[in-house]
């Protein structure tokens, strides 16, 4: 079911956006990780399964009302920011990809489409912060929060 669910929002984002998984060291792609990227609640449980929810916080996505797309911020569980780099990104990498654990944003984005970003209805982050939104992913979203939690004992 998790699996079943995480392979569906990935759909939805790669339909929504126009984009399919891609890999680059360049440059260009590990500047972008001094922003975080944006799971899916189904990419942020499997985070924390994997022991690192030290590494998330709770967090409300709010670009999307400057983009237009919503009049609210999204609450969300996402990964937190270092001093210069996202805090998964250690030695100049993401400690997630080789664990197969990007988040969905990190997964689809690509230096070469920084301009089709700025198109609000396909951004890839618009279309990850929505899964955050969907009663389909409801149950999922009750399960990262208690998990994480739990984790934290907040
Ligand atoms: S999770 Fe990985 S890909 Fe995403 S911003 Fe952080 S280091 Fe980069």
């Amino acid at each position: 079911m998790g699996e079943l669910s995480r392979k569906t929002s990935l759909q939805r984002v790669m339909r929504s956006s126009g984009r399919v998984p891609i890999e680059c060291k360049c440059s260009q792609c590990k500047n972008q990780c001094k922003t975080v990227c944006l799971g899916t609640p189904e990419d942020i449980e499997k985070i924390i399964d994997a022991g690192y929810a030290d590494r998330l916080a709770l967090t409300h996505w709010a670009a999307g009302i400057f983009l237009g797309v919503i009049n609210a911020p999204i609450p969300m569980i996402q990964p937190v920011a270092g001093k210069e780099y996202c805090a998964f990104f250690e030695n100049g990498l993401c400690v997630l990809h080789d664990k197969g654990l990007k988040p969905t944003e990190g997964r689809l984005s690509h230096h070469t489409i920084r301009k089709d970003n700025f198109n609000p209805s396909m951004s890839i982050a618009w279309n990850v912060a929505k899964e955050w939104l969907m009663p389909e992913n409801r149950e999922a979203i009750s399960r990262v929060l208690y998990k994480f939690l739990n984790e934290r004992r907040i």
